[in-house]
């Protein structure tokens, strides 16, 4: 059986907002020493992820939009973008490595040497708009995943999104994109509250209110999702793995459970496997409480190598 990848990069853990910001280093510190603990019997193979060209990012933000961010990049110290996204020296660059990860795992899922892959990466990159950095995020990393797909050659792709937050970002790339389906559920209403009520055919939006379980989930995936993605044929999936809708995390109010995660992941590859030939990248986007966050890492690496 082929193995999944997971695809990190130490600079992705030199990006730091703060020490009291959730958006800490040690996400990144709790999911690898859980997934270090974890006996994978060679299911797993870890690679170092590639930095991006600053060009590709062209392919989602405006030129200009890019180079005003590296402009801001700071020599020392800390500049915010707005209230709650900052740049430190290492951020521009953990953020190109968050993207280049999620190219090279598209490149490498598309060649068919691996099952499916996870990246380990941050910042996030689903608030990231194509020309508003926001919410902890600078570049969309899944927008430009999905793009590279594209660019190979594939003519319908999809984006999954569970994370507790909505993914304007990708939603506002992709609106007016029928090859490219997103499917978003999140808590609503919430942060962001923006393009959480885009009505198109390609946009499969499924709010959830504050206390939501997962059996609540569970239904509404199976009944929205299910039907969008089998009706797109995408030829690969993508997903923006938030766990942030945990019940114990600081940020998110929906209840979900270590199993939750389980589920979707094998919810997800189901679908990919009708539709996509089982071609999964997933990329972590959001979950802050750092026990549940690794273990709902580990329970989603169960799913996609399962
Ligand atoms: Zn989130």
């Amino acid at each position: 059986m082929k193995p999944t990848l997971f695809l990190s990069h130490p600079t992705c853990q030199l990006h730091d907002m703060g020490d009291t910001h959730p958006e800490s280093p040690d996400r990144l510190f709790a999911i690898n020493q859980l997934v270090q603990k974890t006996d994978w019997d060679e299911k797993l193979i870890f690679v170092d992820a590639p930095k991006i060209d600053v060009d590709w990012l062209s392919r989602v933000h405006p030129k200009h939009h890019v180079e005003a961010l590296m402009e801001l990049s700071p020599r020392e110290g800390l500049v915010s973008i707005d209230g709650d996204t900052g740049l430190n020296p290492y951020s521009i660059m953990a953020a190109r490595h968050a993207v280049g990860a999620a190219i090279h795992a598209t490149d490498e899922v598309i060649a068919g040497d691996v099952k499916n892959a996870f990246c380990a990466v941050r910042p996030p990159g689903h608030h990231a708009e194509s020309a508003i950095a926001m919410g902890f995020c600078l570049f969309n990393s899944v927008a430009l995943a999905a793009e590279r797909a594209l660019a190979a050659g594939m003519s319908r792709v999809a984006i999954v999104d569970f994370d507790v937050h909505h993914g304007n970002g990708t939603v506002e790339i992709f609106q007016d994109r029928p090859e490219v389906l997103v499917c978003s559920s999140f808590q609503y209403p919430f942060y962001p509250g923006r393009y959480d009520t885009v009505n198109r055919p390609n946009i499969c939006l499924t709010p959830l209110s504050a206390g939501s379980d997962g059996a609540v989930f569970r239904a509404a995936l199976e009944q929205q999702w299910t039907k969008a993605i089998l009706e797109h044929q995408p030829e690969m999936i993508f997903i923006s793995a938030g766990f942030d809708a945990h019940r114990d995390d600081p940020l998110g109010g929906l209840n979900l459970s270590d199993d939750d995660f389980f589920w979707v992941t094998q919810f997800i590859q189901d679908l990919a496997k009708q539709t996509a030939g089982g071609r999964i990248v997933s990329l972590l986007e959001g979950g802050y409480d750092l026990n549940a966050l690794a273990r709902s890492v580990v329970q989603h690496l169960n799913g996609l190598i399962d």
